[in-house]
């Protein structure tokens, strides 16, 4: 994927090195988000729980203050790919205000309580921010997925989906429709077409990447089939199988993965967001 030398719009907000490990009281609020746990990314909590307790601590102290400097590549790529996404959604969505995103190592506070890397990236619909912990695209990898960085991109196109979502109103509808739903897995079932539905988004941010950013964000060959594979690769199925246990289709919440390729698919084919209607199916 081509982005160095696009444009940065800087909004990002860096929390690396601020050691948000020891918040007291950190295991209510985990408790708290895990109970939205919709808005994370793809990834059950006690899948990602075991991912994480292997990758240890990462070393903080080292990269503060890191954001902006040649070297950090990766705070660079948020910037661009984030600006990216929001030049997208400015022009398909009337009254697009872009979110901010933070980048945090192990944890941090956040509107929805606390927030660990463990949780996967997240958007806070309180705050309006995407909570990404860099560390997450190698779990990526090691689940399956790709470390392209279109796969990366659409990892955080995804999450800038959920927060369209709470601007058009969508994520508010399903948690009405969740609150009143007669069963667990009924309410699953709004939770899946939300999730597909940020899937296709990212599909749609893809598609119009270019167009965008006057060629300067661009896809390049094998793209889309490494965001294919990551989609893939975090399917509910995928991610049950992978945890040994049972694969059962009322306990999804983000979908299986020929449904979330299928969706990425129908918003980068189409590049329109009218083209997203995942509650169709309900
Ligand atoms: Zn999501």
């Amino acid at each position: 994927m081509r982005w160095q030398g696009g444009r940065r719009g800087g909004g990002v907000e860096d929390r690396r090195g601020m050691g948000g490990g020891a918040v007291a009281g950190g295991g209510i609020g985990v408790l708290v988000l895990a109970a939205i746990g919709y808005f994370v990314f793809g990834i059950d909590p006690n899948t990602t729980q075991q991912v994480a307790s292997q990758l240890g601590g990462v070393g903080q102290a080292e990269q503060q203050g890191r954001m902006g400097t040649p070297e950090d590549q990766a705070g660079q790529f948020v910037d661009v790919i984030g600006t990216n996404i929001n030049d997208v959604w400015k022009a398909k969505l009337n009254g697009y205000t872009p979110p901010t995103t933070v980048i945090y190592e192990q944890g941090t506070t956040t509107g929805c309580g606390y927030g660990q890397s463990a949780m996967g990236p997240f958007y806070c619909p309180t705050d309006h921010r995407v909570y990404l912990d860099l560390g997450f695209w190698g779990e990526m990898e090691k689940l399956g997925g790709s470390s392209a960085d279109f796969a990366k991109a659409y990892v955080l196109a995804h999450e800038y989906g959920h927060h369209v979502q709470t601007l058009t109103g969508a994520s508010q509808q399903v948690q009405r429709a969740q609150q009143q739903a007669g069963s667990k897995a009924e309410g699953n079932r709004y939770s899946v077409a939300l999730e597909l539905q940020a899937d296709c988004y990212a599909g749609v941010w893809a598609r119009n990447a270019s167009a965008a950013s006057g060629g300067q964000v661009a896809l390049e060959p094998g793209d889309l089939e490494a965001g294919m594979k990551t989609a893939q690769a975090i399917g509910d199925d995928a991610l049950q199988r992978r945890g040994g246990g049972r694969v059962s289709p009322e306990s999804f919440t983000h979908g299986s993965s020929a449904q979330r390729v299928e969706w990425l698919q129908r918003g980068y084919q189409t590049g329109d967001p009218a083209a997203c209607d995942t509650f169709a199916q309900l």
